[in-house]
């Protein structure tokens, strides 16, 4: 195979820029992640060797082993995991293989914290460019494919063939100049105990010692000169954290560990670490991240946990054992009951898998239920991070909506700005005579105060709880109510607010005043709304628009629109309040310029649709008109 010369795409470039800048601070966790990716490809063959023993041969006993070449100035991590073919290391090594990274690295150019976000990216393999000038990477398949991969981190990379002959990969890193501490043994030996004890396998080191020569008995000669001796130490404890006493591991340890299977560089906002008994026996270490990932709500977004049996290590992103709306957890389970030769397809079934899923739901349930209550700030920052996740719950998990429903935060009518409350909080301060609970769906919190809606409950004394992500509009209505109190948009048509024979005899009133104009202004909007009515739920505007009860909101329009998606024409409600001076003087405009009504009939409903945050069909014309009506108030 001849050298054939790539280059690499821009994000990676992008990548490696970002990496080498701002995390040279932290440049010693290029070890970690090397030692990661050979753990990772160790975990990858021998998941495959459980269907496929002839997969590991001869070399069976899976290790990762460090190699330090002073006179060179290379430092050699060696494994024999999966290996890599040629076309794996184009893909692997030359590209970001997950999309919205063009995105995530803008961003992270941008962000002060960019060493923490990056940590959540998994920028592996490119962190070794932080200390090396150049690395070679051979890599061997169990097939015996070899290539090949050279790489100075600027631009480009070359391929070309190997005499790897070995299953495995081996990265050779020549190392920079002022990056020559990496080939100290005590330096070494110190980032594998900080970073990488906890790896399932040994990592070996030749150590070069000085030893006086033993005799046949085993007794040192006497005076025999200090013969030099290489011998390959195990420099990791390979102790699996979570089956110690929680009494005996530090909170280092904890963080330790969490940044190793992780592969983040936060530190865990809460660790969940307990064993289970009973109808499914396992334990669990479980860490709820402080931030969330960039790909939280896409679909390459990592679920699941490292799943192991009696210690021994299975798959990593368990996906059967956590519901999906918990994806943002971190951590391991090991049960002691999974039959040890499972496959994939049993782990697709297993009744077990379902059960440790409940038990973690219900753990990690009750955790954020204790932290609301005890530590409200710490809740808070959970659930700005993760809350619209935790949301998807309601739609997914019927058996815990209870719990759910009690998990919810809200910004409110009631709230100062930044301050959120819970449902529990909100039927508390439930004046009397109130019966439901009431909500608003707006992009943001300036919005909905401005709402027409608002003022009906405001004068009420009602507190509306605003909801501003994308999300709620599905789930809200699925929760229908809570602790017996039904959930209203207060943006539906027929909503009624305490006493309905006052509310209809108001109605009836302004129908007799000024009921003639209805007619003409709904031949006026035919086209825009599917009628035109007198409310009382008004109290400063003049109009506003209702939906059908049934009826996709603005904002869920908004948002099907901007995906390309065609919307049903929905029309709407246009509600007048009698109340207001300006539609006591319809009448008279109808009667003494009764061609100017269409006109006030569009600008009236351009004014309610702007109000909710909608767009208008052609607002050209309607800041004419609105020009045309100022112009003429002046001339006046
Ligand atoms: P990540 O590990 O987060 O996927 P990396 O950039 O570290 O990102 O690695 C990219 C990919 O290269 C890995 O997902 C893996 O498929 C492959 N890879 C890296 N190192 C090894 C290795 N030692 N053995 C086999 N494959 C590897």
């Amino acid at each position: 195979m001849s050298t054939e010369k790539f280059e690499f795409k821009t994000e990676v470039n992008q990548l490696l820029e970002l990496v080498i800048h701002s995390l040279y601070s932290h440049r010693e966790i290029f070890l970690r992640e090397l030692i990661s990716n050979a753990s990772d490809a160790l975990d990858k063959l021998r998941f495959a060797s459980l269907q496929n023993k002839d997969l590991l041969g001869a070399d069976s006993v899976l290790k990762i082993k460090l190699f330090r070449d002073e006179k060179a100035g290379t430092l050699t991590i060696t494994d024999n995991g999966i290996g890599m073919t040629r076309e794996e290391l184009v893909n692997n090594l030359g590209t970001i293989a997950r999309s919205g990274t063009k995105e995530f690295v803008e961003q992270l150019k941008k962000a002060k914290d960019g060493p923490e976000l990056i940590g959540q990216f998994g920028v592996g393999f490119y962190s070794a460019f932080m200390v090396a000038d150049k690395v070679t990477v051979h890599s061997c398949t169990a097939s015996g494919a070899a290539a090949c991969w050279i790489s100075a981190g600027q631009g480009s990379f070359e391929l070309s063939a190997s005499a790897k002959a070995a299953r495995g990969t081996e990265i050779i890193l020549q190392l920079k100049k002022d990056a020559k501490e990496y080939l100290d043994e005590y330096t070494l030996r110190q980032l594998i105990k900080k970073y990488s004890d906890y790896v399932d396998y040994p990592i070996f080191m030749d150590i070069e010692r000085e030893e006086i020569p033993k005799d046949q008995t085993g007794q040192p000669i006497e005076k025999a000169k200090p013969e030099k001796k290489i011998s390959e130490e195990q420099l990791n404890s390979r102790k699996a954290l979570w089956t110690k006493n929680k009494a005996e591991i530090t909170p280092e340890e904890y963080n330790d560990f969490y940044k190793h299977i992780g592969h983040s560089y936060d530190t865990p906002l809460e660790i969940i670490h307990y064993t289970a008994e009973g109808a499914s026996e396992f334990k669990a270490l479980l860490y709820i991240p402080e931030h969330a990932p960039f790909d939280l709500f896409t679909k390459e977004s990592a679920l699941g946990l490292n799943l192991y049996i009696k210690r021994v290590f299975i798959m990593h992103d368990c996906k059967k054992l956590i519901p999906e709306y918990l994806r943002f957890l971190k951590g391991v389970v090991d049960s002691s009951d999974l039959p040890l030769n499972v496959s994939r397809e049993i782990l697709q079934e297993d009744a077990q898998l379902e059960k440790i899923k409940k038990n973690i739901t219900k753990k990690v349930l009750s955790v954020l239920k204790n932290l609301k209550e005890k530590d409200p700030e710490k809740y808070l920052k959970f659930y700005q991070e993760f809350g619209a996740a935790l949301k998807e719950g309601l739609h997914y998990d019927y058996e815990n909506k209870d719990a759910l429903a009690d998990l919810l935060l809200f910004d409110t009518s009631a709230a100062a700005a930044g301050q959120y409350r819970s449902l529990a909080d909100y039927v508390q301060h439930m004046p009397k005579d109130q019966k439901d609970i009431y909500y608003l769906i707006s992009e943001t919190r300036a919005q909905a105060l401005a709402s027409p809606h608002l003022g009906a409950l405001k004068a009420k004394n009602y507190e509306v709880l605003f909801l501003h992500d994308v999300i709620d509009e599905f789930v809200l209505p699925q929760l229908y109510e809570y602790k017996g109190k039904k959930l209203q948009a207060i943006d539906k048509a027929g909503l009624e607010l305490g006493d309905k024979q006052a509310s209809a005899d108001k109605i009836k009133a302004a129908a007799e005043k000024f009921g003639g104009i209805l007619t003409p202004l709904k031949s006026a909007l035919s086209a825009q709304v599917q009628d035109v009515r007198f409310s009382t739920r008004l109290t400063d505007s003049a109009c506003c628009l209702t939906a059908d009860e049934n009826a996709l909101s603005a904002q869920m329009q908004k948002m099907f629109k901007a995906m390309g998606q065609a919307v049903p024409e929905q029309k709407k409600i246009l509600e007048l309040n009698p109340d207001h001076p300006l539609v006591q003087l319809l009448p008279q405009l109808a009667q003494k310029s009764p061609e100017k009504l269409p006109i006030y009939a569009k600008m009236l409903y351009g004014q309610a649709v702007i109000a909710e945050g909608g767009k208008l069909d052609d607002p050209l014309e309607f800041s004419r008109q609105l020009n045309e009506l100022l112009l003429k108030a002046v001339e006046v």
